[in-house]
């Protein structure tokens, strides 16, 4: 059965990108692969059924692959996270440090409505710089943060600590 699946098998770890010792886990071997991407998706819908989400928020890029279909499976709205300068209505904005480099995300300020209970899916929580930005934009507009879901967890940068009592749900410990 789909729960069977070891979907650390399906990742591949390529040293060195995008900088000397950075280890890159690469999740396109994982997308590729229909029968893997569809029950990762479905994996993490089931964990996170039970806490009655509106709305769906990810960030640009891999945020969209997990974050996207994860809303179709729940059949609920997705809302973008974007770089700055991306999106082309009325947004807000927060800055943020990455494992590597720093940036600026962006909403739409009507991509989520107070009151909304919000998921925040990701394909990887590392430092939980993204996330935390990604926090403070849907606050800012009022959404309820209700999860967390991601396909990895590098638990060695201890990013589940920026997210305080957030639940996490993560398929994949590195
Ligand atoms: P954080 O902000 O938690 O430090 O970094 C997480 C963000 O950086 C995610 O949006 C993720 O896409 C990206 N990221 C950082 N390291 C990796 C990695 O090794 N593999 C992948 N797929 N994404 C990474």
């Amino acid at each position: 059965s789909e729960s069977q699946i070891n979907f650390k098998d399906y990742i591949r770890v390529i040293p060195d990108f995008p900088q000397p010792g950075i280890r890159f886990k690469d999740i396109t071997t994982l997308l590729k692969d229909g029968p893997a991407y569809r029950a990762a998706i479905e994996e993490m819908r089931k964990a996170v059924e039970h806490l009655k989400i509106d709305v769906v928020a990810g960030p640009e890029a891999r945020g969209f692959v997990i974050g996207a279909p994860l809303a179709l499976a729940l059949g609920v709205g997705f809302a973008p996270i974007r770089k700055s300068g991306k999106l082309p209505g009325e947004t807000i904005e927060a800055s943020y440090d990455l494992e590597y480099g720093k940036d600026v995300l962006a909403m739409h300020k009507d991509s989520i409505q107070p009151g909304q209970r919000v998921l925040i899916a990701d394909d990887l929580l590392a430092t939980g710089g993204t996330i935390a930005t990604s926090i403070n934009l849907i606050r800012q507009l009022g959404g309820e943060i209700v999860g967390s879901a991601f396909l990895i967890e590098l638990s060695y940068l201890t990013g589940r600590e920026k997210l305080g009592d957030i639940d996490v749900v993560s398929l994949v410990t590195y």
